[in-house]
């Protein structure tokens, strides 16, 4: 079962839970009680981020800040 990280609305704190893939279960936050909680996905969207800006210009050598990087 794999393992998601919920951020508490309310008081701010990361929690994790196990949980079925396919389940939307309502966890209550340990520390407030609240179930205002909002499913991180930080590892997964920050590979794919990293990934798709890495995609430098192959014509200017630096590749940063290069006329070409916006097309
Ligand atoms: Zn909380």
């Amino acid at each position: 079962m794999p393992i998601f990280e919920y951020k508490c609305a309310d008081c701010g704190k990361v929690s994790e839970f196990l949980e079925k893939a396919d389940s939307r279960a309502d966890h209550p936050c340990p520390a407030c009680g609240s179930k205002n909680l909002k499913k991180q996905f930080s590892t997964f969207s920050a590979v794919v981020k990293q990934s798709s800006a890495g995609s430098k210009c192959h014509t200017c050598p630096s590749g940063g800040n290069c006329p070409h990087s916006g097309l």
